[in-house]
């Protein structure tokens, strides 16, 4: 069975890369015309998918949960400033700790019209295609579809167009107040998204196609729908109404639990099934992921990184990792010298257009209290903007991406990073068109193994992974605690206001672009409230609300895992905690900070090294499991018990200050 579905999805793969290269080769703005004619080459695919939905409704159907597994904690030796730069494995989080509890089901979770047996629908559910049913022709029309498109899913080679009928079928979007508010969202990331939205519906239209699409309004309307669900039953009715009713709706895998649910109990509110189709942005499917955890005892990115790249011939010379080696890792933990970055590329903007400015003015009305700043607003929000930053990127920053992916700067946020994430998360960008430019870079000798594979890890592996683990995990992982850390996100977090260089750098860069680089989330902002003790659940708000690519399936597993280590040990194997020497190893923070890295006591002690002894101190027992820890603790032990109350004393008032 496994191997049948593993065909079914590569099937799938090559005939959608197949289209994706027909599409490139036309052009951008040959893509409207031509849309009709790949169509066919999608369908084909889709036809694949079918066949897949058919196999899930048989067989899959029955496939109620998965074993657990159980994970080792893999031995280490650590210094006490350890985190990143410490192999592959280390650098980014992976799997290693205790057992999971809850395994998600995803074998079955996502073709709620056809592959599962859901409550109450008539009609798709647990029903065949036509092609298999006795009698059927396969050639009958496909069910009249309302399409809905996501925030998240700006891809017109997206699933959800497979098998569009423009005569028959209609597309749905909305802007919602609630997908702004429910956390307190950073201006820009509001604005990035309804842009792009809109600038995907006038794509649309422009190609004839209908597109029933809800603006919100610069202040509140009376009767307007608050939430995804309530818009979604509103234009139901209104449609219904009209003498239009779907007769099922579908949609792509979302990107969060909570609105995947929200769209469920709204379909099975209007009594219309809900198809939710396979995201083949992805490499890897969830039901992938499902198949790689099963049985194991250990989830660890390297595992699940080589395969991908073995399947997808990423980076392969004759069934060789390029240069002979999977990872380069150990060349990709550079700090800048004393001198500083020297003169760095500045990345392409992209000036916000009328469409975007309008949306500028809303959210500046609108959402006038919540944090951020638009004044430097500069993101892609269009697969031709989208293009142009990869293109820049490859040309200018991939060079030194890699020896500098660790690196820290004040005042430069974007060093030699891609700023994709947020392209790639709305898929306005091609993650295959991103891998085969860097290591396109890379085999016309145009930048170094050791900076595309660096890079091609990220995207191929980290991304990848991360959305396999909260599929995996969801919806318990929201709740994981393993630190029991339970205080409020201090206040610097929505201000900057601190004499913490290194956060005032971090928190004041990430207000004004809605941006901050891995090493600041994870070594800095992340380690800061790890150390403090906040509970994780605030943590992740402030993750999911500030960040222009904050989308939750990538940025749960990397803020409650990676960076609070609250899902005790999934995402990474210890806790990523050092003291202040780190960020002054790393970057020229400390320099002109009134704080001393080394002093974790006194009126001069960073609060990074006091709270990072105090933390090793209060869970000592339970970190003393963890075999990694071994050296940390150790040099705990080395120090006087007065001197560790000494700490925990400065600790305790320093977390008073913050309130
Ligand atoms: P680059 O540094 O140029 O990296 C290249 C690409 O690799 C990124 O665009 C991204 O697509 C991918 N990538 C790199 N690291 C990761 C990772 N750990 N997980 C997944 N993809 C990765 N990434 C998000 O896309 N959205 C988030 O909301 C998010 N929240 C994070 C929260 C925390 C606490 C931490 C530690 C990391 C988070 N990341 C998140 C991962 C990573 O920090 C960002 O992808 C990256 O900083 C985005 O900037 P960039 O595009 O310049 O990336
Ligand atoms: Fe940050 Fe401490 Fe360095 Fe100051 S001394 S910049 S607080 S790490």
């Amino acid at each position: 069975m496994a191997i049948r579905r593993r065909e079914l999805h590569e099937c799938r793969i090559k005939l959608y890369a197949a289209a994706r290269e027909e599409m490139r080769n036309i052009g951008e703005k040959d893509r409207h015309e031509v849309g009709a004619a790949l169509g066919d080459r999608l369908a084909e695919a889709g036809a694949c998918e079918q066949r897949d939905r058919a196999e899930a409704a048989g067989v899959l159907g029955s496939r109620e949960g998965q074993r657990p597994f159980e994970v080792d904690v893999p031995e280490f030796h650590a210094d006490e400033v350890g985190p990143p730069s410490q192999g592959v494995e280390e650098r980014r989080g992976r799997g290693g700790g205790p057992v999971d509890e809850h395994v998600h089901p995803a074998g079955d979770v996502r073709h709620d019209g056809i592959g599962r047996r859901g409550p109450g629908f008539p009609g798709l559910h647990g029903m065949p295609p036509a092609s298999t049913i006795p009698g059927s022709t396969g050639k009958e029309p496909m069910p009249r579809s309302l399409v809905i498109i996501l925030g998240d899913q700006l891809d017109r080679a997206g699933a959800a167009f497979d098998g569009f009928d423009r005569s028959r079928d209609r597309i749905w979007m909305a802007e919602v107040a609630e997908e702004s508010t429910h956390v307190w969202t950073h201006k820009a990331r509001i604005a990035v998204f309804l842009s792009a939205m809109r600038h995907f519906r006038d794509r649309l239209a422009a190609e004839g196609l209908e597109v029933d699409y809800t603006e919100l309004a610069a202040a509140p309307q009376a009767g307007e729908s608050a939430t995804l669900a309530e818009a979604l039953a509103a234009s139901l009715r209104q449609l219904g109404k009209a003498g239009w009713n779907p007769e099922r709706l579908v949609v792509v895998e979302p990107g969060e639990w909570r609105v995947q649910e929200m769209l469920r109990a709204a379909a099975t509110a209007a009594g219309i099934p809900l198809e939710i189709r396979t995201d083949r942005h992805f490499f890897s499917s969830r039901e992938d992921f499902a198949e790689h955890a099963a049985g194991r005892k250990q989830l660890r990115l390297e595992y699940f990184y080589r395969p991908l790249r073995e399947k997808f011939g990423v980076l392969m010379d004759d069934g060789e990792p390029a240069g002979g080696q999977w990872n380069f890792d150990a060349e990709n933990r550079g700090a800048f010298p004393k001198a500083g970055p020297g003169v760095l590329p500045a990345p392409v903007r992209f000036p916000p257009d009328a469409v975007t400015h309008g949306v500028m003015d809303l959210v500046n009305a609108r959402f006038a209290l919540h944090p951020g700043s638009l004044s430097e607003f500069d993101w892609p929000v269009t697969p031709t903007e989208a293009r142009a930053a990869l293109d820049d990127f490859l040309s200018h920053r991939l060079p030194l991406f890699g020896r500098y992916q660790d690196a820290i700067w004040t005042g430069e946020p974007w060093l030699y990073h891609s700023r994709l994430a947020q392209a790639l998360n709305m898929k306005l960008l091609d993650p295959r068109d991103v891998i085969a430019g860097a290591e396109r870079a890379w085999r016309e000798g145009r930048v170094p193994l050791e900076a595309a594979e660096g890079f091609i890890r990220q995207v191929i592996g980290w991304r990848e992974y991360v959305r396999g683990v909260y599929w995996h995990f969801m919806p318990g992982y929201l709740d994981r605690n393993a630190l029991g850390a339970d205080r409020p996100l201090p206040n610097l977090y929505w201000t900057g206001d601190t004499e913490m260089n290194c956060l005032r750098d971090a928190v004041g860069q990430t207000l004004k672009h809605g941006y901050a680089h891995h090493i600041q989330r994870l070594m800095v902002t992340g380690l800061f409230a790890l150390l403090f003790g906040v509970e994780p659940r605030r943590v992740h708000e402030w993750y999911l609300a500030v960040y222009v690519d904050a989308v939750e399936w990538v940025e749960l597993p990397n803020t409650l895992g990676m960076s609070q280590f609250a899902d005790g040990g999934v995402m990474a194997s210890k806790p990523y905690c050092a003291t202040g020497a780190y960020i002054d190893r790393m970057s020229n923070a400390c320099k002109g900070c009134r704080f001393d890295p080394k002093k974790a006591t006194g009126p001069d002690a960073c609060p990074f090294t006091t709270l990072y002894w105090d933390f090793l101190a209060r869970h000592e027992k339970l970190l003393a499991r963890n075999q990694r820890m071994t050296m940390q603790l150790k040099n705990l032990s080395r120090k006087a018990a007065a001197d560790v109350r000494e700490i925990r004393r400065q600790a305790d008032e320093l977390r008073g200050q913050m309130f």
